[in-house]
């Protein structure tokens, strides 16, 4: 491990790596691919779940598990499916010492399993819809990983659903993509487009895909989280199949839907600075860090009151932490606290007990300038109102880095030049070769097809930014994790 942190401005992917490393998120392991995730990282990864937990079961989830084995066979039995996974399973052929009848994948995914099953147990109209999430861990053979963005085995959610007809699995398809928006915008702070996979990037199996884009800090895209209408694809190749009210056999129509350990990347590297860490005051795991200051015994029994009033004060309300170590000077705890992201400090002094006021400190806004002194009283609302301010302010500062470098070329050569510096936002024809070809010019790929169209200009016809054919939607392109 560093010493210090990498600027970012210096060699961005090592920023990242001693990030996710000094502020005590993950950790490599002996097995190639694979990180532990530390008791850090791991609470800021059950306040992902939290958040989307929460959202899931308000919309009518609920959570269920399937097992890790999957047999071989299953996941061959859908064409695209098979194609897309294949390159990436690890397929258990011996167990208990004996050659397995049948070889068993680990779970690249579970929409074979699940089919299975649901198979089983949809019989009637009155059986639909089926509404089910699992918390799991997926293993995907990985040949470049990097933690938490590319992991041979990560975590993750995985929703599954099954409806009667066609447009209720549009409909849950859409669902979840706003459920997705709607945490990552408020508990995650992190401004994404949502939007349509092209037919070249969606799921192996789907009718059609979409996604949640963010932009990075170094201005590239990361999928943020996924939502995909499966059509009756699932459903033929598992006889998932049920009578309707007219006693007739149907096919159901089905979705899936996920997000992983993903987003505690995306969360490192939307929010972080050269200092570490900086995280919304919603998802840490530590809102409000306490720092006692004071040299001299006297001082520090005076501090040391005043501490214990302001916990008692806070501690119901924050995620709080007193740092009353006496083996560090409050310059290292500073700095400790600030690599790993606690949106605010509150430092107590004796000139701070003398005055009836403690001074508090913003991890986002770093220096003299993000520190104030308010009183005793109040401290309550006011430590509220800070984390309200922060958790928007880093919002908004995401949004404004993503509308500083989003562009909208006019020609193919600005094109070029746009996906090098962050997001072009261009006419494109939908055609897969001229996709191709984009990408083995530029490195970019259509990261979705935004579902907020900007209205086409009165001006004519729109034409394809790469090739000049007709073009009726705009579409994101960017380089990407
Ligand atoms: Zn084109």
């Amino acid at each position: 491990m560093a010493d210090r942190i990498t600027p970012r401005s210096e060699d961005y992917s090592r920023w990242y790596t001693d990030v996710v490393q000094m502020a005590d998120l993950a950790d490599y392991t002996p097995v190639k691919g694979c990180m532990v995730i530390k008791p850090h990282g791991y609470a800021l990864w059950e306040n992902v779940k939290e958040g989307l937990d929460r959202r899931f079961k308000a919309t009518g989830h609920v959570n269920a598990y399937f097992p890790l084995f999957i047999p071989l066979s299953f996941i061959q039995k859908e064409a695209q499916h098979v194609e897309g996974f294949s390159p990436e399973l690890a397929i258990v052929t011996i167990g208990g010492g004996k050659e397995l009848e049948e070889p068993l994948a680990v779970r690249p995914t579970s929409e074979t399993i699940i089919g299975h099953m649901y198979a089983k147990w949809i019989q009637s109209y009155r059986d639909l819809p089926v509404l089910i999430n699992q918390w799991a861990n997926v293993v995907r053979w990985e040949m470049r990983t990097r933690l938490f963005l590319r992991t041979t085995e990560f975590l993750w959610q995985e929703g599954h659903t099954a409806h009667a007809t066609q447009e209720e699995a549009e409909e849950e398809t859409l669902r979840m993509l706003d459920v997705y928006t709607d945490f990552a915008v408020e508990d995650a702070a992190i401004p994404v487009i949502p939007g349509r996979k092209s037919e070249s990037e969606k799921f192996a199996g789907a009718v059609t895909s979409y996604t949640i884009e963010a932009m990075m800090g170094d201005c590239r895209a990361l999928q943020a989280g996924t939502s995909h209408f499966l059509g009756q694809n699932f459903a033929q190749a598992f006889e998932i199949k049920f009578l309707d009210q007219n006693n007739e056999q149907q096919y159901a129509w089905t979705t899936s839907w996920g997000v992983s350990t993903r987003m505690v990347g995306a969360v490192v590297m939307v929010h972080g600075d050269d200092q570490g860490l900086v995280l919304p005051p919603k998802l840490a795991p530590i809102q409000v860090v306490v720092v006692p200051i004071g040299k001299t015994e006297e001082d520090r029994v005076k501090v040391a009151e005043v501490v214990a009033r302001v916990e008692a004060m806070l501690q119901d309300d924050v995620r709080l932490r007193v740092d009353d170590r006496e083996e560090y000077s409050p310059g290292w705890k500073f700095n400790e606290w600030e690599m790993r992201g606690v949106p605010l400090r509150i430092e107590i002094g004796p000139r701070d007990v003398k005055q009836g006021q403690v001074t508090l400190a913003r991890r986002d806004v770093p220096g003299r300038e993000g520190k104030r002194s308010v009183p005793l009283d109040g401290l309550c609302e006011k430590t509220a109102e800070m984390l309200a301010t922060i958790q928007s302010d880093l919002y908004d500062r995401a949004l404004d880095f993503r509308k500083a470098h989003t562009y909208d070329p006019q020609d193919y050569g600005e094109f070029k030049e746009a996906v090098s510096q962050g997001f072009a936002y261009s006419w494109w024809c939908g055609d897969a070769d001229c996709e191709a070809q984009i990408k083995e010019d530029t490195k970019a790929t259509v990261r979705c097809i935004p579902m907020d169209q900007e209205p086409r200009k009165a001006s004519g016809k729109a034409t394809c930014i790469h090739c000049g054919g007709e073009a009726s939607e705009r579409a994101v392109f960017a380089r990407a994790y």
